[in-house]
């Protein structure tokens, strides 16, 4: 089966784990691997053929590094203590992204989410429209897990999933896992010489799963069972994911180079699968009536501005799925709404300028952006 190629791919979230990033022993950053593996980003982020393609990092690193710098022992952490040592261990982190990236003249901004936030609609829309900014500021997004405060119920965990409910949710193309291992075998590699590489995973069947052993290094939590978790989140959400090696300089060089590592293709595309998740997946909690001139604006591809809004019924909180309807009653299609019913029905009908006066806030200048928009067949 023919896989796909990096320089393919306009969106791509690179997830590093820890034990590729500090080194146990010496206690420190692995800074000239650090070096290559930004050199590669950098040159995805731009590339010399005029091609600029948007880039994210989840970066795990932040209890090792933090452990590092305060000289704890080896051996399992209690969760109040690898929580402090992130505390510690995500400035050296956050300053070590910002300081690799600036070489290359890149500009790096610090994210930290929460399973919350990416799990509970109103949240996931401004942590999506914040990564989406520093996006289009041409920033990379350093993301992790805000370890301090998770709780360990609301933890991630580990970043494996993070990284591909991150990628899911900006509709990032591909999710890259560089881990301590090249990709998938169908039995644990460790001293087993006829464990089989799987180059291509299609689908994510049962013998797939099986094959994923709760294998994994020292540093790192997430053995391959989160790794196959990962690719069910990325596939299903229409990412395509590959895990590969970091265990080497340049890794991304390497995997365009043909490097061995394991593809886990999607199906769907991810703005179709972000749009059928909008469409069928959520209740609606209200209705927007919108005019005939915003019906053509959004079967023309175009985002629901207030101007266009006729009419509001519900009660409904920001991020909520909403069902739209044409001035004839019919159903036109389904959508996110970015506020809740009340300021809604304030700004309706007005221009996208007054709304900060309107409302005293200055909130988007969209009711539904387009990319929440699921319109149906005419
Ligand atoms: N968020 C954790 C850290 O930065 C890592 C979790 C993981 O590696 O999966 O230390």
């Amino acid at each position: 089966m023919n896989t796909p190629a990096l320089a393919d791919f306009r969106r791509i979230v690179v997830k590093v784990g820890s034990s590729l990033l500090v080194d146990a022993q010496a206690g420190g950053l692995k800074e000239s691997w650090l070096v290559g593996l930004t050199g590669d980003l950098a040159a995805l982020h731009d590339d010399k053929r005029g091609r600029s393609r948007d880039i994210l990092v989840v970066s795990s690193g932040a209890i090792a590094l933090g452990r590092a710098v305060l000289k704890l022992p080896n051996g399992l952490l209690k969760l109040e203590d690898g929580q402090a040592a992130a505390a510690v261990g995500q400035i050296a982190l956050a300053r070590t992204w910002t300081a690799a990236l600036s070489r290359h003249g890149i500009t790096a901004g610090q994210v930290l989410v929460t399973l919350g936030d990416t799990e509970e609609r109103r949240r996931y829309l401004n942590a999506r429209s914040t990564i989406t900014k520093l996006l289009e500021w041409r920033a990379v997004p350093v993301i992790n897990e805000n370890d301090t405060v998770a709780t360990s119920e609301i933890r991630y965990g580990d970043n494996d999933r993070l990284a591909a409910r991150v990628a899911t949710m900006v509709s990032a193309d591909l999710l890259v896992l560089l881990s301590d291992i090249d990709g998938l075998y169908d039995a644990p590699p460790g001293g087993n010489v006829s464990a089989r590489h799987i180059p291509c995973v299609a689908r994510i069947t049962p013998e797939i799963e099986a094959m994923a052993g709760a294998a994994g290094s020292e540093l790192s939590r997430g053995g391959m069972q989160t790794k196959i978790e990962a690719a069910r989140i990325a596939t299903n959400g229409g990412t395509h994911m590959v895990i590969a090696s970091g265990r080497r300089d340049h890794p991304l060089e390497a995997i365009a180079a043909g490097a061995r590592c394991t593809w886990f293709l999607t199906a769907a595309n991810p703005v179709t699968a972000r749009k059928k998740w909008i469409a069928g997946a959520l209740e609606p909690k209200g209705v927007l009536t919108i005019d005939a001139g915003a019906v053509a604006a959004l079967r023309g591809g175009k985002s629901l501005l207030p101007a266009g809004v006729a009419r509001i019924d519900g009660a409904f909180a920001r991020g909520d799925a909403v069902i739209i309807r044409g001035p004839d009653g019919l159903e036109v299609g389904r959508g996110l709404c970015a506020y809740d019913a009340e300021d809604a029905r304030k700004i309706r009908g007005r221009a996208s300028a007054d709304i900060a006066s309107i409302l005293g806030f200055s909130g988007r200048t969209e009711m539904i952006h387009r990319d929440d928009l699921a319109v149906g067949p005419e």
